[in-house]
């Protein structure tokens, strides 16, 4: 039976989030190989109950366990058939559970990676686009997907344009490097000074993209590009000095992949992540996503330049990160993680982020890790001692 003549149902996590969005509008154009099963949430109990009525799950999840009553009662006074289930262990079985052939990672940050893992552990399809859980737990997660059977296709739209450059999850040898490209952000092309008082309002103002705040925060330090590094090494099996980042400020040619003959492959489209989600979820046929085609004559010009390590540090941490392996991604992104939240609520300024990252990669050395445990533990130390020396960088008013 081909993959076009069944039904597939679909979990989407982070459902009421950018990519939940995009996720769902791919859905409901394809009603006859595509179905909504599970919708879940963190706390937006209207948006989740909003996004129920329209695409009729048969289960629906809230994290915080507190808003159990409201979903529940929620659901009932709407009429509707879905069921209400609350708490991360709720998201943990229904990812494995049978009510799904595919889970739509999209939760933000680490918070995603004990969902991410179970649906990976089930031999789930698993449309990633949850990045966090790769660069804390790549290793075992890519072990488990192999395990279990499992198909990752990576929804990032740089890892969705490399998957597709190869056709596969695996480069093989005849693989010479893969570069990213980069926006460069809104902050692109300033200076390290310049960037002092920038506010969260200018930072998540993305020039080419439409996300969630958590992502655009970090594209405007770069360190998104640290974390995509991390992600393309444990998705791909390529080591550091393998991988490389281009800054292309039209957001058009979204990744590149050079062979050992000379070639150059790249995939290129406009900015729009239902893209990426079409061949995720059509994959290894192609589907209507919405998107339109690209007229290269209109848009122009193509640009290439180096990213500005000096003026944007994290993608310089990131690196260091990548080589050291071991904890030391986790703490990077557990620290960028609660940095980043603070920023977001005007506590510290924009160059903190930057600062208190080094400061946790300085405290916690990297260990080597290859337990979920220990990889926990590093995490939660890391938003410990950020927590702690968040003070040091309190915004002055
Ligand atoms: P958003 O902030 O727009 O959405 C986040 C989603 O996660 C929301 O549905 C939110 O629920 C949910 N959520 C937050 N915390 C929890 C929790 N503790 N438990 C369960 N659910 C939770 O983020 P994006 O859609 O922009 O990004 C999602 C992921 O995709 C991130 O990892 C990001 O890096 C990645 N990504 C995003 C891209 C984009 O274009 N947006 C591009 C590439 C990758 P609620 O609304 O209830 O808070
Ligand atoms: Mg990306």
């Amino acid at each position: 039976m081909t993959a076009s003549s069944t039904l597939q149902r679909v979990a989407v996590f982070g459902a009421t989030g950018s990519i939940g969005a995009s996720a769902l509008d791919v859905i409901a154009r394809h009603p006859q190989r595509l179905r909504v099963a599970v919708l879940a949430a963190g706390s937006q109990v209207e948006a989740l109950l909003d996004l129920c009525q329209r695409h009729r799950p048969r289960h629906a999840v809230i994290a915080r366990e507190d808003l159990f009553p409201a979903l529940r009662d929620g659901l009932r006074e709407r009429g509707l058939e879905t069921e209400a289930h609350a708490g991360m262990a709720a998201l943990d079985a229904l990812a494995a559970g049978d009510a799904c052939d595919t889970v739509v990672a999209a939760i933000v940050g680490a918070a995603g990676l004990s969902s991410t893992l179970s649906a990976a552990r089930a031999g789930k399809r698993l449309l990633l686009a949850n990045k966090e859980s790769l660069v804390l737990a790549g290793e075992l997660m890519t072990r488990a997907a192999d395990a279990a059977g499992a198909d990752i296709i990576p929804i990032d739209s740089e890892h969705n344009a490399i998957f597709q450059c190869l056709r596969s999850r695996q480069a093989k040898g005849d693989v010479r490097r893969i570069v990213l490209t980069a926006s460069g952000g809104p902050f692109r092309g300033r200076r390290r000074t310049e960037l002092a008082d920038v506010t969260p309002a200018q930072a998540v103002a993305h020039p080419k993209w439409s996300m969630g705040p958590k992502i655009s925060v970090d594209s405007a330090t770069l360190m998104n590009k640290g974390l995509e590094l991390i992600e393309a090494h444990h998705l791909f099996g390529l080591s550091g000095d393998r991988l490389g980042v281009l800054v292309h400020p039209q957001s058009l040619v979204h990744s590149l992949v050079e062979f050992v003959d000379g070639s150059t492959l790249a995939q290129l489209g406009l900015p729009d992540m239902r893209t990426a989600l079409a061949v995720g979820l059509g994959w290894p046929d192609r589907i209507d996503s919405g998107v339109a085609g690209l007229d290269l004559l209109t848009q122009g010009r193509l640009d290439f330049e180096a990213p500005d390590m000096d003026a944007f540090p994290c993608l310089r941490l990131a690196c260091g990160a990548l080589d050291a392996g071991g904890t030391a991604p986790a703490i990077l992104n557990a620290a960028n993680e609660v940095a980043v939240s603070a920023f977001l609520q005007g506590k510290i300024r924009f160059l903190s982020i930057p600062a208190l990252v080094e400061e946790a990669l300085a405290a916690l050395p990297a260990a080597p890790a290859d337990s979920l445990e220990a990889l926990l533990e590093a995490d939660a130390r890391a938003r410990r001692i950020t927590e702690t020396t968040i003070a040091g960088h309190a915004a002055r008013a």
